[in-house]
């Protein structure tokens, strides 16, 4: 391997020429403690940035064998590491000169979540790790400036690299209250089955956030206190006792005055499937891993999905078993949403009213009592909810302040009041006696059988080998494939832009990969998991040098991301 040396003399020689000479530097350079890797050289300066990688060993790293043997832990560390090399590196960004990207030093910044990313991976056995980042490799117009980029190279980066990717003793602390923070989140998920729970929300905690446009914790908030009847005491290893509110399987709706609280609790809630960093105020609310929330999505593609379980005989004669559409209308959009969730495994629907199709919802009795079932294509989920927990065993968080024919279906009912939860089971229950309609009564006891998934897209044509493919992520909302757009507006647990920037790599993997039109979607997506779980990320770069920007999305948002797909095929 070549050493820091021989980059640096090649840099000097290539001063002021074209910028093109710039592509010489691509290789790795043994670096005092670690090897810096050139690993793609943007075209000019005005193009997305190069990509860097920075390889430090177990060794020299220097992190305890019990950081990073777990892969919890090591996830957690990684992303420690992360957010620290983003602080030390934000200071030196832009201070190398020039023209167009010249000396931008971009390094991935966490959000409040804690997930698996491309940006940093540690080896689970020696402890060796890997750290990505871009850098704009600086120029005076279009010929290259080497003398900033050797100031990047050889001042710069290795300051971040010492003060964030190694080991500092007198850091232990913070260490351990990022891995001792790591196991208690594990031990609530491993848990909630045990004790029967979808979802916990400690005592304590700080659900509402700063603002609609910050995810940062409300100041001066009330905090979560759980009421007594459906408080549970969990035994964490670190924390010791914790008490907390145990959402129980089965049907749980949350009520409450406009205003109260209850769609905060929700977004807590469907956010839970992820661990949050120490400070954010939801560090203790953890949701079982497949939870879904479930809404409405006007205008959203359907392929082949079975959404008779709600929706038969359409006006229009269309097969509701193998229900396709270009533009899904509200009710026919939450029902292929619901489908497609158990088709992806969930455990939990979580719901809300404000964002659902009234008519999916419920049907009153007096509109029942004047448009005939047989004239209804529509079977409500009032009618289903009980069946699904009862025969499919999958559970339902639900909020509603605004039908109280949901008394008659759920297990537990919480009043959210003044921000703070009330147990009104019994009450609500008693109150609901005195409208024992007929129609109410008989509410979910038809059985309720899985719907068909037996879809199977085509084998993949989008990504062909050898053929120019343009794939652009847009945010956390969307990716674009050949200028055709995958909207994932709707997909409200992606809390990421990089996990849109992985879902767009998954996909182009599948198609590549997995789809031989002979596996069911429902296949290729816990084929995808399972590789996912086994390989990391990496996964996505057997053909290609790895890059920072990728983040792990969980199967349920690669199933959400395949069915939005309006180019594949799937029959
Ligand atoms: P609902 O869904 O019941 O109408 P929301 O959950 O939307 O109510 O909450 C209404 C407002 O109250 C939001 O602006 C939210 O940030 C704020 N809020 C929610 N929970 C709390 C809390 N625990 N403490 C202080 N403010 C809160
Ligand atoms: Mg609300």
């Amino acid at each position: 391997m070549k050493n820091q040396n021989e980059l640096k003399s090649l840099l000097i020689s290539i001063n002021h020429r074209g910028y093109p000479a710039y592509k010489d530097t691509k290789g790795a350079y043994q670096f005092n403690g670690y090897i810096l890797s050139i690993d793609h050289v943007q075209g000019d300066p005005f193009a997305a940035p190069s990509h860097i990688s920075i390889h430090v060993s177990g060794k020299s790293a220097g992190f305890p064998e019990d950081f990073y043997r777990d892969r919890h832990r090591r996830v957690a560390i990684a992303d420690y590491l992360t957010r620290a090399f983003h602080r030390e590196a934000e200071s030196f960004n832009h201070k190398a000169k020039g023209s167009g990207k010249s000396g931008l030093i971009s390094t991935c910044r966490p959000g409040q979540e804690v997930l698996e990313r491309s940006a940093c991976v540690i080896d689970g056995k020696s402890g060796g790790l890997v750290f990505r980042l871009d850098v704009g490799f600086p120029a005076n117009g279009r010929s290259i400036n080497s003398t900033e980029l050797i100031k990047i190279l050889y001042d710069f980066l290795p300051i971040c690299v010492k003060n964030a990717l190694f080991y500092h003793p007198e850091r232990k602390a913070v260490y351990e209250s990022v891995l001792q923070l790591s196991d208690d989140q594990r031990a609530i998920r491993s848990l909630l089955p045990e004790l029967g729970l979808c979802a916990f929300v400690a005592d304590g905690s700080v659900l509402p956030r700063k603002s609609g446009v910050s995810e940062l914790p409300m100041d001066n908030a009330t905090v979560f206190a759980s009421p007594e009847s459906v408080r549970v005491t969990l035994d964490l290893p670190h924390r010791g006792k914790v008490t907390g509110m145990g959402i129980a399987r089965g049907v749980t709706l949350i009520v409450g005055g406009g205003y109260h609280g209850k769609s905060t609790l929700l977004k807590a809630l469907e956010l839970g499937v992820y661990n949050h960093i120490k400070g954010d105020g939801r560090e203790l609310v953890i949701t079982e891993n497949s939870a879904v929330k479930i809404r409405a999505e006007d205008g959203r593609c359907v392929h082949s999905d079975d959404i008779s379980l709600f929706i038969n005989e359409l006006p229009n004669g269309k097969d509701t078993k193998a229900f396709s559409t270009e533009d899904a209308s509200g009710s026919t959009s939450q029902a292929a949403n619901v489908v497609e969730a158990l088709e992806s495994g969930t455990q939990t629907l979580l719901i809300d009213e404000d964002t659902c199709a009234t008519n999916f919802m419920v049907r009153d009795e007096l509109m029942q009592s004047v448009i005939h079932k047989s004239q209804e294509p529509i079977t409500p989920f009032i009618e289903r909810i009980g069946g699904l927990y009862r025969d499919l065993g999958v559970s339902c968080i639900l909020v509603a302040g605004s039908s109280g024919a949901f008394f008659h279906v759920s297990d537990t009912i919480i009043q959210m009041d003044r921000y703070v939860p009330y147990d009104i089971t019994a009450k609500a229950k008693e109150a609901a006696k005195d409208y024992p309609a007929p129609v109410l009564k008989a509410l979910g006891e038809e059985k309720v059988t899985a719907p068909s998934f037996q879809r199977i897209p085509l084998a993949g044509r989008d990504f062909r080998e050898g053929e120019r493919i343009k794939m652009k992520t847009l945010g956390k909302d969307a990716f674009s494939v050949n200028h055709e757009t995958v909207d994932l507006r709707s997909v409200e647990q992606l809390c990421d832009s990089e996990q849109t920037a992985a879902l767009a790599q998954i996909l182009k993997y599948a198609e590549q990969n997995l789809m031989d039109g002979k596996r069911s979607l429902q296949t290729v997506a816990g084929l995808l998991a399972e590789l996912l779980e086994k390989e990391g990320l990496d996964l996505l770069f057997k053909r290609s040098t790895a890059y920072s920007g990728l983040a792990m999305p969980r199967k349920q948002e690669i199933c959400a991301c395949l069915n939005r797909c309006r180019f594949l095929k799937i029959k």
